[in-house]
This record gives structure tokens, C-alpha cells and sequence, in this order.
């Protein structure tokens, strides 16, 4: 463990970090059909995440306090904080008016921690993606309200992210300068896999392959060079399958390029990856896989799969202090399109 002067010497951005509001409407009653979360305040700091009647995932008051938050970013040595909400709050698969609604509450949300707290958080939004339309509408208003981009799923009900559906979405994304941040959720699956907690195993790191494969294969990073797009814990199982993702496109370009023609280990490098991977090798792996400017401090917080000490994996390797600030702040920054503060 490195100690606390020579972690607290890098300027330090976690792009990963989930956050709730306090109170969440009872958007069930609202609506008049289930499948939304809310939360069950049961007990001083603590809250249930409910869906309908069933038990989702237990949280402490650092899911929604700013100032937990930020007394636990100074123990972490951790700067700037970008929230983003729970996978779980997409919501693709409701209404789109009430998916657009739910959206705006929690983008408000974030956007007011943001401007009460401007030098500890930056924010991004999360979106209707299964409707374009409402979609661009509550990005346009999520970058004037100072959101630096959005959130969104590893696929978006029955699409993936190479469907047409979503293009317009990712275009008005780059014209805009507003990154994007790919969230796995609602893991392939997940009906085989009841135990062991698979779903977060095994489902999302497949589902974050899935996201990046579909964006190379259908040719989304071609077609919008200036998109900035990041992809949670490391990009899952993608680093480590480039070599079959490549030489499946070699020997069967009749069922892989067929949208697009450009070589998939061309693309590295072109997107981000978070340091959410558990593992010194691999971390190393990734680096070298995209480059230093293209790996960036993300932690989960404040989840219990996360990294528990924000950076400490980054802290602990063997790496100059220039690719350690470019791995702490450098290549968040450019992905934020950000100035330091
Ligand atoms: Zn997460």
C-alpha cells in the first residue's frame, strides 16, 4: 500500500461511481404498473432497493449523501467523483414518456449535487434510449443543465448498441460533446444462472463485450470518430478475447464485416476503458492493449464489487508517475472533455 502524501501528489477522477436520491417517488402507483425501484428507508443511513415487493440490493446513506461522499473521497484521496445512477434506474423497458420522466428526476438530481458541489463531481445523465426522439430531447437538456454526458446499457432491450434505432442518439452524443459511458446491466443469461451470483460474474463482463463488439462490427466508432465512449470494469471480457475477435473477423468476414470492413484491433485505443479489473497483470494487460491515456480510474463506488480503496490498484503498480497521473486523471479528463480544476 503506497502511503497517503504519495497518493494524495496525483490529482485523482473516479468516472465510476453510482449515486441515488434520497427519496424516490413510489413510481409504481404513479404509473399504474410495476418493475420500478424504490427505496425502503428502514433503518438511520440505510435504505432497501426494492423492486415491487422484492429485496434488490441493500445501500448505505453514501448512495445518496454528497457530503458521505465527499468525506470518503478525501479518505480515498479521491478528487472528483462522476455520478452516474444505477443501471437498474435505465428503465428501458417502461413507457418511453415515463422512462423520459423517471430520467429527468434523476438527471435534476445529479445536476443539482453537481452545481452545489462543482469542484467534487461531475455528472452523466441517463436517457429513454428506446425511444430516439425523447432520447436527444433529455441529452440536449442533460448538457444544458452541465451534465458531461451520459450512461447508458450494454444493449437497450432487444437492441444491440450497433442498431439503427440508437445511431441518431450516439450522433447528437458526439455533436453535442457529451460522453458516453457503457454500463452492463440486465445480464445475457441470467435465467441460467440463479446462483453463485453469475449475473455480475459472468453476465457482465460478457455483456460489456457484447456492447464493445456490437459498436466495432456495426461500425459505430467509424462512422462518429469524435465519439468519446468509455466501457465499465476494464471492457469486461473483451481485452482478453481480441485475438479470437479478430480472427473471427479473418476467417468469416462473410458473417462479421459485413457493416463494416476495418479490422476490430483498429479500434483500439479509439475508446476508453475503465481500471475496474481486481488484477495487477491485467490492468497491465489493458494498458498496453489501449495505451495509458485510454484506461481510467473507475471504481463502482460506493458498491461492494467495486474497488474498495478507489485507486489503490493503480497506486500499487509499478508504473511511472506520468502514466500513473495519466491513469488517475489524464485520460478521464480527455474522455470528460474536462480542464483540470
Ligand atoms: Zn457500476
Amino acid at each position: 500500500m503506497q502511503d497517503s502524501y504519495s497518493m494524495s501528489k496525483f490529482f485523482t477522477i473516479d468516472i465510476h461511481t453510482h449515486i441515488l436520491p434520497e427519496k424516490i417517488p413510489f413510481f409504481n402507483e404513479k404509473f399504474g404498473y410495476g418493475g420500478f425501484i424504490h427505496l425502503e428507508h428502514h433503518k438511520p443511513c440505510c435504505a432497501r432497493m426494492m423492486m415491487d415487493n422484492t429485496f434488490f440490493r441493500e445501500i448505505q446513506s453514501n448512495a445518496w449523501d454528497p457530503e458521505v461522499r465527499t468525506k470518503e473521497c478525501n479518505l480515498h484521496h479521491v478528487d472528483l467523483q462522476v455520478l452516474s445512477t444505477v443501471p437498474v434506474m435505465f428503465n428501458y423497458w417502461a413507457k418511453p414518456q415515463h422512462t423520459l420522466e423517471i430520467a429527468q428526476f434523476l438527471n435534476d438530481h445529479i445536476a443539482g449535487i453537481v452545481s452545489d458541489f462543482s469542484t467534487r463531481f461531475a455528472g452523466l445523465g441517463t436517457l429513454p434510449m428506446q425511444d430516439e426522439k425523447l432520447a436527444i430531447q433529455e441529452l440536449q437538456r442533460c448538457k444544458k443543465i452541465g451534465l458531461k454526458g451520459i450512461q447508458i446499457g450494454s444493449h437497450v432491450n432487444d437492441w444491440n448498441l450497433n442498431d439503427e434505432h440508437l445511431f441518431p442518439v450516439f450522433e447528437a452524443a458526439q455533436e453535442l460533446d457529451m460522453c458516453v459511458f457503457v454500463h452492463p446491466w440486465d445480464m445475457m443469461g441470467k435465467d441460467k444462472m440463479q446462483k453463485y451470483w453469475l449475473p455480475w460474474l459472468v453476465g457482465m463482463p460478457a455483456e460489456s463485450s457484447l456492447a464493445i463488439c456490437s459498436m466495432i462490427f456495426g461500425g459505430v466508432f467509424e462512422r462518429l470518430p469524435k465519439l468519446r465512449v468509455a466501457f465499465a470494469h476494464g471492457g469486461g471480457s473483451f481485452p482478453s478475447s481480441i485475438g479470437r475477435i479478430e480472427h473471427g473477423f479473418q476467417v468469416r468476414p462473410d458473417l462479421c464485416a459485413i457493416d463494416n470492413n476495418i479490422n476490430p484491433k483498429n479500434y483500439l485505443g479509439k475508446f476508453w476503458l475503465d481500471s475496474l479489473v481486481h488484477d495487477e497483470k491485467m490492468l497491465d494487460y489493458i494498458v498496453n492493449l489501449v495505451g495509458a491515456d485510454k484506461v481510467a480510474l473507475g471504481s463502482d463506488y460506493p458498491f461492494p464489487l467495486g474497488e474498495l480503496e478507489p485507486g489503490k490498484l493503480i497506486h500499487c503498480m509499478p508504473y511511472t508517475d506520468d502514466t500513473k497521473k495519466m491513469l488517475l486523471s489524464g485520460s478521464a479528463l480527455k474522455w470528460l472533455n474536462m480542464e483540470k480544476y
